[in-house]
């Protein structure tokens, strides 16, 4: 491993910014802001229930995740056309590239729209053409993981997997998410079972406002790779252990855990916990536009308020390439970069 030297404290936040990334948490209908819906609400005809931005900004007050899906949802009924899903992922790409995501993994929600009307080719091609432009343009690598809804059936998940089957090549993996608490992951063991026939990735997401056992039932029953979250964790040593040894990734997201009330205060956050249990941590922004912050803010915020250090900065984005579900050849390479911006920050140069 790197022997990470050391950076003055008020380099800290620049080299967050600038140190090379990649993002695995993030739900692509998490970064609908409010101007790009208003733009898309007129586009389309579709009337909303605000007013104007500033008053759609300021229903962004959740208290739990059930207050801020509600908005969600609402913010995600302007997406009716393969541009719109194309034009919503490319403002999330450029503000990745702005912020040093080399690669990122796109979370989308496909009930979320099929349920309006809206098919399944329009959303995927529209997200997996900008995945294609990313790459080419802006640098950023790519990919696609079809979430599904944990408060919809099972029966609901398994026909949204028949719809995306023609489309098998364009996404990597499967997730979980929506209302956690109530929806255990083994609800859908399943169409994971189904969903690891078929040489898809598994990821979900559990402990997050959901208790250590949900975490367990992920691992040991839907078979997942990483563990979207997971910070309830640290409530069962064994299972500490668990993830410790087995290097399961989990996807942490600090302003999306302060936002939601799972750590009312960011100082209080235990990510410096996690790693320094061993434990696979990232650092991610899970819905940026409704949770006040994109990756780089997520970063420099937990890392102000918990005085965590260049050490763990080193720490996270290395866990990020390792845990992604890109090739050895590109997490080479972006280690290799990165561990090159740390050597240039040390000479106080980027
Ligand atoms: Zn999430």
């Amino acid at each position: 491993m790197f022997k990470v030297p050391p950076v003055p404290a008020q380099r800290l936040p620049e080299l967050l910014r600038q140190m090379p990334k990649a993002e695995l948490h993030i739900h692509i209908e998490g970064s609908l802001e409010p101007e790009l819906i208003f733009a898309l609400a007129q586009r389309n005809g579709v009337a909303l229930p605000y007013a104007d931005v500033e008053s759609l900004r300021r229903a962004y007050a959740f208290t739990n995740l059930q207050s801020f899906l509600d908005i969600y949802y609402a913010g995600a009924s302007v997406l009716l056309h393969e541009q719109d899903f194309y034009d919503m992922a490319w403002a999330y790409f450029e503000r990745a590239a702005a912020d040093n995501v080399v690669h990122a993994e796109l979370f989308f929600d496909p009930q979320t729209h099929t349920e309006r009307g809206v098919t399944m080719a329009t959303v995927v091609h529209g997200l997996h053409r900008a995945c294609v432009d990313a790459g080419q343009k802006l640098g950023v690598n790519a990919s696609l993981i079809l979430c599904f809804l944990r408060h919809l059936s099972e029966e609901s998940a398994f026909e949204t997997l028949e719809q995306a089957l023609p489309f098998r090549d364009k996404f990597i993996s499967v997730g979980l998410d929506s209302s956690e608490l109530g929806h255990p992951p083994e609800k859908f063991a399943r169409v994971f079972a189904r969903c690891k026939e078929l040489g898809l990735h598994l990821v979900a997401h559990a402990g997050e406002e959901g208790p250590p056992a949900y975490i367990w039932s992920a691992l040991d029953v839907l078979k997942v790779e990483r563990i979207d979250h997971g910070v309830q964790a640290v409530h069962d040593a064994a299972l500490m252990q668990r993830l410790a040894q087995d290097r399961i990734a989990l996807t942490v997201c600090p302003l999306s855990n302060q936002k939601l009330c799972v750590f009312p205060d960011l100082a209080d956050h235990n990510l410096g916990k996690l790693l320094e249990a061993g434990l696979a941590a990232t650092v991610n922004s899970d819905d940026p536009a409704y949770f006040g912050g994109y990756i780089n803010d997520n970063f420099t915020q937990v890392f102000a308020a918990t005085g965590l250090t260049a050490r763990h900065a080193y720490q996270l984005a290395f866990n990020s390439f390792e845990a992604s579900f890109a090739g050895n050849a590109d997490k080479r390479a972006w280690e290799h970069k990165l561990k090159e911006t740390f050597e240039r920050c040390v000479e106080h140069d980027y």
